[in-house]
């Protein structure tokens, strides 16, 4: 029992350090510094074993949507263990809360998405995706059709089918990544990448890339395109407005599935219910997880479009399924969620209120002398740092000043996280105006400390 630990501080890093593999973690680092323990939350509040209060303004990793601490999920987690700890939708069997959930997505989801498959997390619901796609153009007698084209720099997960939709270079070095018959495109990222176009001419130029591969690949390979609204990982990479508008014809025009993995910008991120409505998408399947249970339980998914759906039921038995699909604590948890972020009216509220507060907070970083854009959509957030804001120059060595920014953040008590020379927000919804003050207000401390580190270090 961990609750009140008998552990110091001391004890638990010796334990750790000895035991306990972090994910995406340098260990040798991290056995020099020293982790940081977290031992309880509140709100949008974390605190540490050594009873710092820190603002989470990454709402754990882009998933306490409806912040920490509410003793409702708690409840019916404990209720539904007690009913029913565990039961598998496997071979002709179900339980209330997959069927209540389903029901519910289906709901929430936008225009014919209505069925459901579910998922631990992210990862596995994009391998779901991976076989659903190739076994849907299988069932339609196309087999060939099993290319899927994704974007570089997008991130979809750490499984071996995820990571290799992904576009993340450093984790395909690893592990002999990516898997056969997967495609990337360029990003539509303006500032790094669009030279001397207009945002409008660079989403264009972006998104064609999507027809030339389909020409190149051939249409009668291509099973599907899979990207994120919104890129957030990668660095909150916000589109421009002609991008997805192109995407969307060319997916109408060609015979391809388009998948749109809203793992992050799902259950009101971007201030709608999904991404895909924000960007007026209309994808085929939508990855979820994250926001779904606001991370209080394990749990994701795939949304299919009716008319999908109905093909991969017409083409008998789909061999796939996870133990933990539709895992009824975590179901029962993810409802009861959904049922706070309806009557709350949370997402109405980050799109009447808490967003274009937190907007017009945000862009006032854009005076920072080392801010050279700050962008955002809804509650996601990034500043991109540079040496030369005019010339939109990347450092010398990219990560550095993002990395001593970040730890100057975490001295200061905010949790901002840093995707090379990025840093990026993405706070629980619930999040005050005070609140929001109070993180731009310490990111602009952040800053500055981390410029003053940058000049005497001579990185900048
Ligand atoms: N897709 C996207 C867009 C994500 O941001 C993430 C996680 N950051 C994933 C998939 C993978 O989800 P998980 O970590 O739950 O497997």
């Amino acid at each position: 029992m961990s609750l009140d630990n008998h552990l110091t501080t001391q004890e638990l890093r010796a334990l750790d350090a000895a035991h306990h593999i972090h994910p995406f973690s340098d260990t040798a680092e991290m056995r020099a510094k020293g982790a940081r323990v977290i031992t309880r939350a509140d709100g949008v509040w974390l605190q540490d074993s050594e009873g710092n209060r820190i603002l989470d303004g990454m709402a754990g990793l882009w998933c306490v949507n409806i912040g920490y601490g509410r003793r409702e999920l708690a409840d019916v987690a404990y209720r539904q263990m007690q009913q029913l700890p565990f039961y598998n939708t496997f071979f002709m069997t179900t339980h209330p809360p997959a069927v209540e959930l389903s029901a519910k997505l289906a709901e929430i989801a936008p225009g014919d998405k209505n069925r459901v498959f579910f998922a631990s997390g992210g990862s596995d619901a994009n391998d779901t995706n991976i076989r659903l796609v190739r076994h849907y153009w299988a069932a339609l007698g196309k087999p060939d059709k099993s290319v899927i084209i994704s974007r570089k720099n997008g991130y979809h997960g750490s499984s071996v089918g995820s990571a290799s939709l992904g576009g993340m270079a450093p984790m395909h070095a690893q592990g002999g990544l990516p898997i056969p018959d997967i495609t990337h495109i360029d990003q539509p990222h303006w500032w790094a990448e669009g030279g001397d176009l207009s945002p409008e001419e660079f989403g264009l130029a972006r998104a064609r890339q999507l027809e030339e591969a389909i020409d190149r690949i051939g249409e009668h390979r291509v099973a599907a395109f899979i990207a994120e609204p919104v890129q957030g990982a990668g660095g909150v990479i916000i589109p421009p407005e002609t991008y997805w508008p192109e995407i969307s014809r060319i997916c109408r025009e060609r015979e391809i599935l388009l998948i749109a993995d809203e793992v992050i910008t799902g259950f009101g991120r971007t201030g709608r219910w999904f991404g895909s409505e924000t960007y007026d998408i209309d994808p085929d399947i939508m990855t979820i997880a994250k926001g779904m249970s606001s991370g209080y339980q394990p749990i994701g998914g795939s949304i299919l479009r009716e008319s999908v759906a109905q093909v991969i039921e017409e083409g008998g038995e789909f061999n796939h399924g996870y133990t933990y699909s539709s895992h009824p604590v975590a179901a029962a948890v993810a409802l009861e969620n959904i049922r706070i972020l309806q009557e709350e009216k949370i997402v109405e509220q980050v799109a009447e209120d808490t967003a274009p507060y937190l907007a017009a907070k945000w862009h006032m970083l854009a005076d920072h002398p080392m801010v050279g854009q700050a962008r955002i959509c809804g509650m996601m957030g990034a500043l991109e740092l540079t040496p030369d804001v005019a010339a939109r120059a990347p450092f010398a060595n990219t990560g550095t000043v993002g990395l001593m920014t970040r730890e100057r953040c975490f001295a200061n008590g905010l949790v901002m996280r840093h995707v090379g020379d990025k840093m990026i927000i993405s706070p629980p919804l619930t999040i005050s105006h005070t609140e929001i003050d109070r993180l731009v207000e310490l990111a602009w401390q952040s800053l500055d400390e981390g410029m003053a580190q940058a000049k005497a270090e001579g990185a900048f």
